[in-house]
C-alpha cells in the first residue's frame, strides 16, 4: 500500500481519533480519555452543557498498540449510532462501523 506524499501518518491516539474523525464522522463528538479501568476500554453517549457526546474510555494500561486496538473498536461503537439509533453491542451495525473504522486504518497503515 501507498500512502499520498502529503499525509502524514497517525501515529498517537489523537492522531488516529482526529483521522477516524475526518474521514468517518460520528453523529456527536467523541471525548478521548484514559483511565484505570479493570477492562480495556468504553464507549457511551453522554449529554453535557454543550450537548451530546460519545464518550471514549480507554484503559491506562494497555501499551500503544493495544490501546490502539481498543480505540478503533469503541470508535466503532460510536459510529454505529449513525446507522441505528439503539444499536445492539455487537450486532450488524457495529459489524459495518468495525469494517469502515479498519478501512480507514488499513488506508493509512504501513505494510511491514
Ligand atoms: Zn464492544
Amino acid at each position: 500500500m501507498t500512502r499520498p506524499k502529503n499525509k502524514r501518518k497517525a501515529d498517537t491516539l489523537k492522531d488516529w481519533l482526529r483521522d477516524f474523525s475526518e474521514q468517518i464522522p460520528t453523529s456527536h463528538p467523541v471525548r478521548l480519555s484514559r483511565h484505570a479501568l479493570p477492562y480495556y476500554g468504553d464507549c457511551e453517549l453522554r449529554e453535557g452543557k454543550g450537548g451530546k457526546f460519545f464518550r471514549i474510555r480507554i484503559a491506562k494500561h494497555l501499551d500503544k498498540d493495544a490501546a490502539f486496538l481498543v480505540l478503533a473498536h469503541e470508535y466503532a461503537h460510536a459510529l454505529a449510532h449513525y446507522l441505528e439509533p439503539d444499536p445492539d453491542d455487537h450486532g450488524a451495525a457495529f459489524g459495518l462501523a468495525y469494517a469502515a473504522t479498519w478501512a480507514i486504518v488499513c488506508g493509512e497503515a504501513d505494510p511491514e
